[in-house]
Protein backbone atom coordinates (compact mmCIF):
# COMPACT_ATOMS: atom_id res chain seq x y z
CA UNK A 1 0.00 0.00 0.00
CA UNK A 2 1.55 2.91 -1.30
CA UNK A 3 -0.75 5.59 -0.35
CA UNK A 4 -1.48 6.72 3.57
CA UNK A 5 -1.79 10.16 4.90
CA UNK A 6 0.91 12.35 6.47
CA UNK A 7 -0.19 11.22 9.74
CA UNK A 8 0.07 7.58 9.38
CA UNK A 9 2.83 5.46 11.16
CA UNK A 10 3.80 1.52 11.88
CA UNK A 11 5.29 2.66 15.38
CA UNK A 12 4.97 -0.57 17.78
CA UNK A 13 4.14 1.49 20.36
CA UNK A 14 1.14 3.34 18.65
CA UNK A 15 0.18 0.05 16.55
CA UNK A 16 0.13 -1.43 20.16
CA UNK A 17 -2.83 1.55 21.23
CA UNK A 18 -5.06 0.81 18.48
CA UNK A 19 -5.37 -2.99 18.19
CA UNK A 20 -7.76 -3.43 20.72
CA UNK A 21 -11.07 -2.12 21.91
CA UNK A 22 -12.74 -2.03 25.43
CA UNK A 23 -14.51 -5.54 24.83
CA UNK A 24 -11.23 -6.78 26.36
CA UNK A 25 -10.99 -9.74 23.37
CA UNK A 26 -7.93 -10.10 21.65
CA UNK A 27 -8.16 -12.60 18.72
CA UNK A 28 -4.32 -11.69 17.84
CA UNK A 29 -4.35 -9.76 14.98
CA UNK A 30 -1.15 -7.03 14.44
CA UNK A 31 -2.31 -4.13 12.00
CA UNK A 32 0.00 -3.06 9.51
CA UNK A 33 -0.37 0.63 10.29
CA UNK A 34 -2.03 3.81 11.36
CA UNK A 35 -3.35 6.22 9.83
CA UNK A 36 -4.57 9.15 12.02
CA UNK A 37 -7.21 10.93 9.43
CA UNK A 38 -6.96 15.03 9.75
CA UNK A 39 -9.46 15.65 6.89
CA UNK A 40 -12.13 14.33 4.20
CA UNK A 41 -9.37 13.86 1.65
CA UNK A 42 -7.34 12.08 4.27
CA UNK A 43 -9.88 9.52 4.48
CA UNK A 44 -10.52 9.32 0.55
CA UNK A 45 -7.05 8.76 0.30
CA UNK A 46 -6.76 5.80 2.64
CA UNK A 47 -9.89 4.27 1.09
CA UNK A 48 -8.83 4.70 -2.22
CA UNK A 49 -5.29 2.67 -1.83
CA UNK A 50 -6.57 0.17 0.54
CA UNK A 51 -9.01 -0.83 -2.37
CA UNK A 52 -7.14 -0.98 -4.76
CA UNK A 53 -4.77 -2.91 -3.07
CA UNK A 54 -7.46 -5.01 -1.39
CA UNK A 55 -6.17 -4.16 2.25
CA UNK A 56 -8.28 -4.33 5.66
CA UNK A 57 -9.39 -0.96 6.83
CA UNK A 58 -10.50 -0.87 10.57
CA UNK A 59 -12.24 2.56 11.54
CA UNK A 60 -11.70 3.43 15.18
CA UNK A 61 -13.15 6.25 16.60
CA UNK A 62 -12.04 5.95 20.53
CA UNK A 63 -11.77 2.45 21.12
CA UNK A 64 -14.38 2.54 23.54
CA UNK A 65 -16.10 -0.49 21.93
CA UNK A 66 -17.73 -3.17 23.68
CA UNK A 67 -18.15 -6.22 21.26
CA UNK A 68 -14.86 -6.35 19.08
CA UNK A 69 -15.97 -4.05 16.55
CA UNK A 70 -12.66 -2.06 16.17
CA UNK A 71 -10.42 -4.46 17.02
CA UNK A 72 -7.52 -4.66 14.43
CA UNK A 73 -7.42 -7.55 12.14
CA UNK A 74 -4.12 -9.04 11.35
CA UNK A 75 -2.49 -7.04 8.39
CA UNK A 76 -5.36 -4.25 8.65
CA UNK A 77 -5.39 -0.47 8.87
CA UNK A 78 -6.33 1.18 11.22
CA UNK A 79 -7.81 4.15 10.47
CA UNK A 80 -8.07 6.88 13.62
CA UNK A 81 -10.03 9.81 13.11
CA UNK A 82 -9.99 11.18 16.42
CA UNK A 83 -8.03 13.86 15.37
CA UNK A 84 -11.33 14.99 12.79
CA UNK A 85 -12.60 16.85 15.86
CA UNK A 86 -14.25 19.70 14.70
CA UNK A 87 -18.29 21.15 15.92
CA UNK A 88 -18.28 22.93 12.52
CA UNK A 89 -22.29 24.51 12.80
CA UNK A 90 -24.34 24.64 16.16
CA UNK A 91 -27.74 25.99 14.57
CA UNK A 92 -29.78 26.58 17.48
CA UNK A 93 -32.82 27.97 15.39
CA UNK A 94 -32.92 24.81 13.63
CA UNK A 95 -31.60 22.32 16.79
CA UNK A 96 -28.66 20.97 15.07
CA UNK A 97 -25.30 20.57 14.70
CA UNK A 98 -23.07 19.42 12.60
CA UNK A 99 -20.19 17.73 13.64
CA UNK A 100 -16.44 16.08 12.62
CA UNK A 101 -16.22 12.38 13.67
CA UNK A 102 -14.36 12.49 15.74
CA UNK A 103 -16.04 14.65 18.22
CA UNK A 104 -16.17 13.47 21.40
CA UNK A 105 -19.94 12.50 22.74
CA UNK A 106 -20.04 14.63 25.94
CA UNK A 107 -18.31 18.02 24.13
CA UNK A 108 -21.00 18.44 21.97
CA UNK A 109 -23.77 17.66 24.80
CA UNK A 110 -21.79 20.84 26.33
CA UNK A 111 -21.51 22.61 23.59
CA UNK A 112 -25.15 22.61 22.81
CA UNK A 113 -25.61 23.43 26.33
CA UNK A 114 -24.25 26.96 25.71
CA UNK A 115 -27.45 27.70 23.83
CA UNK A 116 -29.85 26.08 25.41
CA UNK A 117 -29.57 22.39 23.93
CA UNK A 118 -28.42 19.14 24.34
CA UNK A 119 -27.42 16.24 22.38
CA UNK A 120 -29.51 13.38 24.33
CA UNK A 121 -27.56 10.31 23.20
CA UNK A 122 -25.37 9.70 26.42
CA UNK A 123 -23.58 6.64 26.23
CA UNK A 124 -22.31 6.25 30.05
CA UNK A 125 -19.08 6.27 27.90
CA UNK A 126 -20.29 9.97 26.69
CA UNK A 127 -17.00 11.89 27.95
CA UNK A 128 -14.53 9.37 26.08
CA UNK A 129 -16.77 7.57 22.65
CA UNK A 130 -17.12 9.76 19.41
CA UNK A 131 -20.00 10.57 17.63
CA UNK A 132 -18.78 8.53 14.45
CA UNK A 133 -18.17 5.19 16.83
CA UNK A 134 -21.70 5.96 18.76
CA UNK A 135 -23.74 6.34 14.80
CA UNK A 136 -22.00 3.07 13.98
CA UNK A 137 -22.97 1.35 17.28
CA UNK A 138 -25.85 3.23 17.41
CA UNK A 139 -25.11 3.61 20.76
CA UNK A 140 -27.92 3.92 23.70
CA UNK A 141 -27.59 5.80 26.73
CA UNK A 142 -29.36 6.31 29.84
CA UNK A 143 -31.52 9.26 28.43
CA UNK A 144 -32.85 7.38 25.69
CA UNK A 145 -35.99 5.65 27.78
CA UNK A 146 -37.41 9.11 26.41
CA UNK A 147 -35.11 10.36 23.48
CA UNK A 148 -34.53 7.47 21.63
CA UNK A 149 -30.98 5.93 20.45
CA UNK A 150 -28.55 7.91 18.33
CA UNK A 151 -30.26 7.09 15.26
CA UNK A 152 -33.30 9.32 16.58
CA UNK A 153 -30.88 11.81 16.42
CA UNK A 154 -29.54 11.32 13.36
CA UNK A 155 -30.90 13.47 10.46
CA UNK A 156 -27.93 12.99 7.80
CA UNK A 157 -24.21 11.91 7.38
CA UNK A 158 -20.89 12.24 5.72
CA UNK A 159 -19.60 9.02 4.27
CA UNK A 160 -16.74 7.89 2.31
CA UNK A 161 -17.59 4.57 0.43
CA UNK A 162 -15.18 2.04 0.26
CA UNK A 163 -13.67 3.30 -3.55
CA UNK A 164 -13.08 6.47 -2.22
CA UNK A 165 -16.26 8.57 -3.01
CA UNK A 166 -17.78 10.64 -1.05
CA UNK A 167 -21.74 10.62 -0.65
CA UNK A 168 -23.79 12.60 1.71
CA UNK A 169 -27.51 11.01 3.06
CA UNK A 170 -29.95 12.68 4.89
CA UNK A 171 -30.85 16.12 5.31
CA UNK A 172 -30.99 18.90 7.82
CA UNK A 173 -34.90 18.95 8.60
CA UNK A 174 -36.63 16.98 10.69
CA UNK A 175 -38.81 15.50 8.12
CA UNK A 176 -37.99 13.96 4.89
CA UNK A 177 -38.38 10.80 2.68
CA UNK A 178 -36.69 11.14 -0.69
CA UNK A 179 -35.18 8.03 -1.72
CA UNK A 180 -34.70 4.62 0.82
CA UNK A 181 -33.08 5.59 4.29
CA UNK A 182 -29.50 5.14 3.21
CA UNK A 183 -28.55 7.71 6.46
CA UNK A 184 -30.62 4.74 8.99
CA UNK A 185 -28.59 1.76 6.99
CA UNK A 186 -25.14 3.23 8.06
CA UNK A 187 -26.08 4.20 11.38
CA UNK A 188 -25.22 0.88 13.57
CA UNK A 189 -23.07 -0.39 10.30
CA UNK A 190 -20.37 -1.06 12.48
CA UNK A 191 -17.21 0.42 10.17
CA UNK A 192 -18.57 -2.07 7.47
CA UNK A 193 -20.27 0.14 4.99
CA UNK A 194 -18.23 3.13 4.53
CA UNK A 195 -16.30 5.80 7.14
CA UNK A 196 -18.84 8.51 8.29
CA UNK A 197 -16.77 11.39 8.34
CA UNK A 198 -19.52 14.17 9.35
CA UNK A 199 -22.67 14.35 10.51
CA UNK A 200 -26.01 16.65 10.84
CA UNK A 201 -27.55 15.90 14.68
CA UNK A 202 -30.58 17.10 15.85
CA UNK A 203 -30.61 18.87 19.08
CA UNK A 204 -33.37 19.28 21.98
CA UNK A 205 -33.54 21.35 24.51
CA UNK A 206 -32.43 21.65 27.50
CA UNK A 207 -34.96 20.57 30.16
CA UNK A 208 -36.26 23.29 32.54
CA UNK A 209 -36.23 21.17 35.02
CA UNK A 210 -35.30 17.65 36.10
CA UNK A 211 -36.38 15.48 39.44
CA UNK A 212 -34.49 12.39 39.98
CA UNK A 213 -35.86 9.54 42.23
CA UNK A 214 -33.68 6.82 43.60
CA UNK A 215 -35.10 4.24 45.76
CA UNK A 216 -33.90 0.57 47.11
CA UNK A 217 -35.42 -3.05 47.33
CA UNK A 218 -35.38 -6.05 48.77
CA UNK A 219 -34.59 -7.50 45.56
CA UNK A 220 -33.65 -7.41 41.99
CA UNK A 221 -37.18 -8.64 41.25
CA UNK A 222 -38.77 -6.07 43.39
CA UNK A 223 -36.98 -3.22 41.69
CA UNK A 224 -37.61 -5.03 38.40
CA UNK A 225 -41.43 -4.82 39.16
CA UNK A 226 -41.26 -0.85 40.03
CA UNK A 227 -39.89 -0.56 36.80
CA UNK A 228 -42.47 -2.39 35.51
CA UNK A 229 -44.88 -0.70 37.25
CA UNK A 230 -43.77 2.95 35.81
CA UNK A 231 -44.31 1.38 32.12
CA UNK A 232 -48.04 0.43 33.08
CA UNK A 233 -48.85 3.67 34.31
CA UNK A 234 -47.87 5.16 31.21
CA UNK A 235 -45.32 7.47 32.41
CA UNK A 236 -42.18 7.81 30.32
CA UNK A 237 -38.83 9.25 32.60
CA UNK A 238 -36.16 10.24 30.84
CA UNK A 239 -33.89 7.53 32.49
CA UNK A 240 -34.67 4.38 34.61
CA UNK A 241 -31.77 2.82 35.54
CA UNK A 242 -31.31 -0.72 37.01
CA UNK A 243 -28.46 -2.20 39.16
CA UNK A 244 -27.88 -5.79 40.96
CA UNK A 245 -26.55 -6.11 44.15
CA UNK A 246 -23.22 -7.25 42.33
CA UNK A 247 -23.18 -3.91 41.21
CA UNK A 248 -23.90 -2.43 44.17
CA UNK A 249 -21.13 -4.48 46.15
CA UNK A 250 -18.66 -3.13 43.27
CA UNK A 251 -19.54 0.30 43.83
CA UNK A 252 -18.99 0.29 47.57
CA UNK A 253 -15.51 -1.43 47.10
CA UNK A 254 -14.50 1.00 44.67
CA UNK A 255 -15.54 4.35 46.12
CA UNK A 256 -15.96 3.69 49.56
CA UNK A 257 -20.22 4.15 49.51
CA UNK A 258 -22.88 2.27 51.17
CA UNK A 259 -24.94 1.48 48.92
CA UNK A 260 -25.65 -2.07 49.79
CA UNK A 261 -26.53 -1.23 53.30
CA UNK A 262 -29.28 0.64 51.60
CA UNK A 263 -30.97 -2.28 49.96
CA UNK A 264 -29.95 -5.25 47.56
CA UNK A 265 -31.04 -3.74 44.27
CA UNK A 266 -31.42 -0.16 43.21
CA UNK A 267 -33.48 1.91 40.74
CA UNK A 268 -32.42 5.60 39.40
CA UNK A 269 -35.75 7.41 37.67
CA UNK A 270 -35.52 11.04 36.47
CA UNK A 271 -38.32 13.12 34.96
CA UNK A 272 -37.51 16.27 33.00
CA UNK A 273 -38.95 19.10 30.94
CA UNK A 274 -42.00 21.25 32.70
CA UNK A 275 -44.02 18.74 33.68
CA UNK A 276 -41.10 17.31 35.76
CA UNK A 277 -42.79 17.39 39.26
CA UNK A 278 -46.11 15.97 38.42
CA UNK A 279 -44.86 13.29 36.62
CA UNK A 280 -42.31 12.64 39.66
CA UNK A 281 -45.44 12.81 41.49
CA UNK A 282 -46.73 9.79 39.84
CA UNK A 283 -43.08 7.85 39.09
CA UNK A 284 -43.06 7.86 43.52
CA UNK A 285 -46.40 6.75 43.86
CA UNK A 286 -45.78 3.44 41.74
CA UNK A 287 -42.34 2.95 43.21
CA UNK A 288 -43.23 3.42 46.55
CA UNK A 289 -45.10 -0.05 47.05
CA UNK A 290 -42.20 -2.06 45.87
CA UNK A 291 -39.44 0.17 47.51
CA UNK A 292 -37.99 0.03 51.01
CA UNK A 293 -36.09 3.30 50.78
CA UNK A 294 -36.89 6.00 48.26
CA UNK A 295 -35.66 9.69 48.04
CA UNK A 296 -36.60 12.64 45.11
CA UNK A 297 -34.24 15.12 44.65
CA UNK A 298 -34.73 18.29 41.92
CA UNK A 299 -31.20 19.76 43.10
CA UNK A 300 -29.16 18.96 39.48
CA UNK A 301 -25.76 18.19 41.30
CA UNK A 302 -27.27 15.83 43.59
CA UNK A 303 -28.97 14.40 40.47
CA UNK A 304 -25.66 14.30 38.69
CA UNK A 305 -23.87 12.03 41.69
CA UNK A 306 -26.76 9.61 41.14
CA UNK A 307 -25.79 9.66 37.47
CA UNK A 308 -22.18 9.29 38.13
CA UNK A 309 -23.16 6.44 40.53
CA UNK A 310 -25.10 4.40 37.41
CA UNK A 311 -22.24 5.29 35.49
CA UNK A 312 -19.63 4.03 37.91
CA UNK A 313 -21.03 0.62 37.48
CA UNK A 314 -19.00 -1.05 35.17
CA UNK A 315 -15.64 0.15 35.96
CA UNK A 316 -16.12 -1.05 39.24
CA UNK A 317 -16.54 -4.22 37.96
CA UNK A 318 -13.80 -3.96 35.92
CA UNK A 319 -11.93 -3.83 38.96
CA UNK A 320 -13.15 -6.71 40.50
CA UNK A 321 -11.51 -9.35 37.69
CA UNK A 322 -11.91 -9.96 33.80
CA UNK A 323 -15.54 -8.98 32.17
CA UNK A 324 -17.16 -10.08 29.62
CA UNK A 325 -20.01 -7.46 29.00
CA UNK A 326 -22.95 -8.18 27.52
CA UNK A 327 -25.86 -6.38 26.30
CA UNK A 328 -29.15 -8.06 25.20
CA UNK A 329 -32.45 -6.34 24.97
CA UNK A 330 -36.19 -7.63 25.97
CA UNK A 331 -39.82 -6.49 25.69
CA UNK A 332 -40.01 -4.45 28.53
CA UNK A 333 -42.82 -6.74 30.27
CA UNK A 334 -40.51 -9.23 30.16
CA UNK A 335 -37.91 -7.67 32.16
CA UNK A 336 -38.23 -9.00 35.22
CA UNK A 337 -38.55 -12.66 33.70
CA UNK A 338 -34.89 -11.98 31.55
CA UNK A 339 -33.70 -11.44 35.21
CA UNK A 340 -35.21 -14.05 36.87
CA UNK A 341 -33.44 -16.73 33.92
CA UNK A 342 -30.14 -14.60 34.17
CA UNK A 343 -29.86 -15.37 37.82
CA UNK A 344 -30.65 -19.07 37.31
CA UNK A 345 -27.90 -19.24 34.85
CA UNK A 346 -25.18 -18.19 36.81
CA UNK A 347 -26.34 -20.36 39.85
CA UNK A 348 -26.29 -23.08 37.49
CA UNK A 349 -22.96 -22.01 35.27
CA UNK A 350 -21.34 -21.25 38.47
CA UNK A 351 -20.40 -18.14 37.10
CA UNK A 352 -20.69 -14.47 38.96
CA UNK A 353 -23.35 -12.39 36.43
CA UNK A 354 -23.96 -8.70 37.82
CA UNK A 355 -26.44 -7.52 36.17
CA UNK A 356 -27.11 -3.63 35.20
CA UNK A 357 -30.25 -2.31 33.09
CA UNK A 358 -31.80 0.40 30.74
CA UNK A 359 -35.03 -0.72 32.72
CA UNK A 360 -37.00 2.29 30.61
CA UNK A 361 -36.17 0.52 26.97
CA UNK A 362 -35.87 -3.35 28.37
CA UNK A 363 -32.59 -3.76 27.88
CA UNK A 364 -29.95 -5.21 30.12
CA UNK A 365 -26.18 -5.56 30.47
CA UNK A 366 -25.27 -8.83 32.64
CA UNK A 367 -21.45 -9.00 32.93
CA UNK A 368 -19.86 -11.82 33.31
CA UNK A 369 -17.06 -11.49 36.06
CA UNK A 370 -14.65 -13.58 35.77
CA UNK A 371 -10.83 -14.52 38.06
CA UNK A 372 -8.58 -12.19 36.49
CA UNK A 373 -6.19 -14.37 33.80
CA UNK A 374 -9.32 -16.07 33.14
CA UNK A 375 -9.75 -17.20 29.73
CA UNK A 376 -12.92 -16.43 28.09
CA UNK A 377 -13.40 -19.82 26.59
CA UNK A 378 -15.90 -22.62 25.73
CA UNK A 379 -17.51 -22.71 28.65
CA UNK A 380 -17.56 -18.89 29.55
CA UNK A 381 -19.13 -18.43 25.79
CA UNK A 382 -22.36 -21.43 26.48
CA UNK A 383 -22.75 -19.18 29.60
CA UNK A 384 -23.09 -15.97 27.36
CA UNK A 385 -25.02 -18.02 25.07
CA UNK A 386 -28.07 -18.96 27.29
CA UNK A 387 -28.27 -15.50 27.89
CA UNK A 388 -28.71 -14.73 24.33
CA UNK A 389 -31.08 -17.39 23.90
CA UNK A 390 -33.17 -16.65 26.88
CA UNK A 391 -33.38 -12.64 24.87
CA UNK A 392 -34.44 -14.34 22.04
CA UNK A 393 -36.73 -16.95 23.59
CA UNK A 394 -38.44 -13.89 25.30
CA UNK A 395 -38.72 -11.56 22.10
CA UNK A 396 -35.85 -9.95 22.34
CA UNK A 397 -32.40 -9.48 20.86
CA UNK A 398 -28.95 -10.89 21.26
CA UNK A 399 -27.49 -6.74 21.14
CA UNK A 400 -29.52 -3.44 22.52
CA UNK A 401 -26.67 -1.23 21.88
CA UNK A 402 -23.08 -2.51 21.39
CA UNK A 403 -23.52 -4.61 18.19
CA UNK A 404 -22.34 -7.81 16.88
CA UNK A 405 -18.96 -7.01 16.39
CA UNK A 406 -16.44 -9.52 16.33
CA UNK A 407 -18.10 -11.57 19.42
CA UNK A 408 -21.62 -12.27 18.37
CA UNK A 409 -21.40 -13.31 14.89
CA UNK A 410 -22.08 -16.97 15.46
CA UNK A 411 -25.18 -16.14 17.18
CA UNK A 412 -26.64 -13.08 14.54
CA UNK A 413 -28.46 -16.02 12.50
CA UNK A 414 -30.57 -17.17 14.61
CA UNK A 415 -31.81 -13.54 15.57
CA UNK A 416 -32.22 -12.61 11.52
CA UNK A 417 -32.80 -15.79 10.05
CA UNK A 418 -30.70 -17.16 6.82
CA UNK A 419 -32.81 -15.32 4.30
CA UNK A 420 -32.23 -11.79 6.28
CA UNK A 421 -28.59 -13.06 7.01
CA UNK A 422 -27.97 -13.41 3.15
CA UNK A 423 -29.70 -10.06 2.20
CA UNK A 424 -26.89 -8.15 4.62
CA UNK A 425 -24.14 -10.07 3.11
CA UNK A 426 -25.65 -8.83 -0.40
CA UNK A 427 -25.95 -5.40 0.71
CA UNK A 428 -22.26 -5.06 1.85
CA UNK A 429 -21.16 -6.52 -1.69
CA UNK A 430 -22.92 -3.31 -3.21
CA UNK A 431 -20.68 -0.64 -0.97
CA UNK A 432 -17.73 -2.74 -0.43
CA UNK A 433 -17.66 -5.28 -3.26
CA UNK A 434 -13.86 -6.08 -2.17
CA UNK A 435 -14.76 -6.48 1.52
CA UNK A 436 -12.25 -4.23 2.70
CA UNK A 437 -14.36 -2.57 5.55
CA UNK A 438 -14.05 -4.23 8.88
CA UNK A 439 -14.17 -7.53 7.22
CA UNK A 440 -15.25 -10.12 9.69
CA UNK A 441 -17.34 -8.07 11.68
CA UNK A 442 -21.01 -7.33 12.18
CA UNK A 443 -22.55 -10.47 9.61
C1 LIG B 1 -17.34 2.59 30.54
C2 LIG B 1 -18.11 2.35 29.26
C3 LIG B 1 -19.47 2.62 29.24
C4 LIG B 1 -20.21 2.41 28.05
N1 LIG B 1 -21.53 2.72 28.05
C5 LIG B 1 -22.24 2.58 26.91
C6 LIG B 1 -23.63 2.92 26.89
O1 LIG B 1 -24.21 3.37 27.89
N2 LIG B 1 -24.30 2.75 25.72
C7 LIG B 1 -23.68 2.27 24.60
O2 LIG B 1 -24.34 2.14 23.56
N3 LIG B 1 -22.38 1.93 24.60
C8 LIG B 1 -21.65 2.07 25.72
N4 LIG B 1 -20.31 1.74 25.73
C9 LIG B 1 -19.69 1.21 24.51
C10 LIG B 1 -19.00 2.27 23.60
O3 LIG B 1 -18.62 3.40 24.31
C11 LIG B 1 -19.93 2.64 22.44
O4 LIG B 1 -20.10 1.51 21.60
C12 LIG B 1 -19.44 3.82 21.59
O5 LIG B 1 -20.46 4.15 20.67
C13 LIG B 1 -18.16 3.53 20.84
O6 LIG B 1 -17.61 4.76 20.38
P1 LIG B 1 -16.07 4.86 19.98
O7 LIG B 1 -15.82 6.21 19.44
O8 LIG B 1 -15.21 4.43 21.11
O9 LIG B 1 -16.02 3.77 18.80
P2 LIG B 1 -14.97 2.60 18.58
O10 LIG B 1 -14.94 1.68 19.73
O11 LIG B 1 -13.68 3.18 18.12
O12 LIG B 1 -15.67 1.85 17.34
C14 LIG B 1 -16.88 1.15 17.52
C15 LIG B 1 -17.34 0.61 16.15
O13 LIG B 1 -17.69 1.70 15.29
C16 LIG B 1 -16.88 1.72 14.13
N5 LIG B 1 -16.58 3.14 13.87
C17 LIG B 1 -16.04 4.03 14.73
N6 LIG B 1 -15.99 5.24 14.16
C18 LIG B 1 -16.52 5.12 12.91
C19 LIG B 1 -16.74 6.02 11.83
N7 LIG B 1 -16.42 7.30 11.93
N8 LIG B 1 -17.27 5.53 10.69
C20 LIG B 1 -17.62 4.23 10.58
N9 LIG B 1 -17.44 3.33 11.57
C21 LIG B 1 -16.89 3.76 12.72
C22 LIG B 1 -15.66 0.86 14.47
O14 LIG B 1 -15.10 0.30 13.32
C23 LIG B 1 -16.28 -0.17 15.40
O15 LIG B 1 -16.92 -1.17 14.65
C24 LIG B 1 -19.56 1.91 26.90
C25 LIG B 1 -18.19 1.64 26.94
C26 LIG B 1 -17.47 1.85 28.09
C27 LIG B 1 -16.00 1.56 28.09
Amino acid sequence: MTLLPAGWTDDAAVLATHRLDRSGFDPGGRPRAVAFAESVDDVAEVLRAANADGIPVVVRGAGTGLSGGAVATEGSVVLDLSRMDRILELSAADELAVVEAGVVTARLDRAAGMHGLRYAPDPASAAISTIGGNIATNAGGLRCAKYGVTRDSVLGLDIILADGRRISTGRRTVKGVAGYDLTGLFVGSEGTLGVIVGATLRLRPDPVRTATLSAFFADFAAAAAAAAAITAARLQPAVAELLDTACLDAIDAADGSALRSRGAAFLLVQTDGWGADAEMEAVRGVVGPHATVLDVTTDPAEAETLLATRRSALPALERRGRVLIEDVAVPRSRLAEAVAAIEEIAERSGTRIATMAHAGDGNLHPILVLDRGHEIDEHVWATAGEVFTTALRLGGTLTGEHGVGLLKRRWLADELGPDVVALQHDLKAVLDPRSILNPGKKL
